[in-house]
């Protein structure tokens, strides 16, 4: 998409945010998560890398996706969260998440149409509520691994918090999801890809490991557990710094849009839909090219801060659907067709997703993806 706002996405902090996950989990195979469009960071870019650093295997959310992937010549085993339409799932070779017995029949009897064989990750529900048979349906899985045309490659499950600041229920999870994988095995099942763990868990909670980590946020450069979300100087370095590893992750993500014009307005001007700013003084009032549909969300009107010179400048009046304005008043050396940062660093200055997470009332998943999907792609090797 060509609209004002340009996302720099640098692969080598990719690369090194996996290093760091492989630390973690003392290099268990990673199923890295690159589910819409990898976090709005680019699916395709941001898989090769990861290949390229040793991850095992891709999960997306649904077959399309997946299907994307396999056009640009990905390879590898792709996982499919949620829905896997049947007749993707054998022309490309994908491996659907399982969660119910009809749609086991189905690929089944697809399967033995084709003269096939396929292989499912069964999802387990712990305690997500979400999607996966209960703990207690050992009978009803292994009556699935014993489907024609079906092979059981995973059982999986998922963690309801995503931040584990109280980690006590994802032990519960974790218990619940251990005696499902003991009733199974006891019962002659022979898998040996037992995962749950997202970022969150992989960064605190080592039993959750088992034979394979499946993190999404952290290979963005981001935590889950960040402290910037209550924090009200938002971004501290410590949001960044994993002690266990002695490394820091790194956001890959930096927006930028342009300055399109620069206005020199007097005192008592308002600005923008509804006038909820009026100006206190003679100002130089900014006009960039970001608004809410380039997900730059309302929530942002008078509530957000961008990097112009290297200084931060208040978001000034109602965010509008392509534009928004900004306070430049004191700032020197500004020119239009400059850089106005709405993620990324410029000079000292350092304004995350974790931030306008805070400021919009949601999680930096929802930032980046908002951001990154509509933002046109600048790789940087
Ligand atoms: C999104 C997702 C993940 C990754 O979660 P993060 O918190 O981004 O690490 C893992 N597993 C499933 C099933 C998911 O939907």
């Amino acid at each position: 998409m060509n609209r004002g706002a340009i996302a720099e996405i640098d692969l080598n902090a990719v690369s090194n945010n996996l290093r760091i996950v492989k630390k973690l989990s003392n290099n268990s195979p990673v199923i890295a998560v690159v589910k819409a469009n990898a976090y709005g960071h680019g699916a395709v870019e941001i898989s090769k890398r990861l290949l390229s650093g040793g991850v095992e295997y891709l999960a997306v959310a649904f077959t399309g996706e997946a299907k994307e992937l396999r056009n640009a010549g990905i390879t590898s085993p792709i996982l499919v969260l949620f829905d896997a339409d049947i007749d993707d799932v054998f022309r490309y070779n994908l491996i659907p998440v399982i969660y119910d017995r009809k749609k086991a029949t189905l690929l089944s009897r697809e399967s033995e149409r084709n003269n096939r064989s396929v292989e499912v990750h069964i999802k387990i529900d712990t305690g997500m509520g979400r999607l996966g048979f209960a703990e207690n349906a050992v009978k009803e899985i292994i009556e699935i691994a014993n489907l024609k045309g079906i092979t059981i490659g995973g059982i999986m499950s998922h963690f309801s918090e995503a931040d584990l600041m109280d980690a006590s229920f994802a032990k519960v999870q974790v218990n619940r999801f251990n005696f499902i994988k003991t009733e199974l095995l006891n019962n002659g099942l022979n898998v040996h890809l037992f995962h749950m763990a997202n970022s969150a868990a992989v960064m605190t909670l080592p039993e959750s490991h088992f034979d394979a980590v499946r993190p999404g946020l952290m290979l963005y450069g981001y935590s889950p557990i960040t402290s910037a979300m209550d924090s009200p100087t938002g971004y501290q370095v410590s949001d960044y710094y994993l002690p266990a590893t002695g490394h820091l992750l790194q956001p890959v993500m930096t927006v930028k849009t342009k300055i399109l014009s620069l206005r020199r307005l007097p005192s008592g001007t308002p600005i923008s839909y509804g006038r909820t700013f009026i100006t206190k003084r003679s100002s130089l009032i900014g006009v960039v090219s970001i608004g809410y549909a380039d997900g730059f969300s309302r929530r942002f009107s008078n509530n957000a801060e961008l990097l112009v010179a290297g200084r931060r400048v208040p978001v000034v009046g109602r965010v509008c659907m392509d534009l928004a304005m900004i306070d430049l008043t004191g700032i020197e050396h500004v020119d239009e067709g400059d850089d106005a940062v709405i993620i990324g660093r410029q000079g000292n200055e350092f304004i995350d997703a974790a931030e306008l997470a805070r400021r919009a009332d949601t999680i930096p998943y929802e930032i980046l993806t908002s951001l990154g999907n509509m933002a046109k792609k600048i790789y940087n090797n």
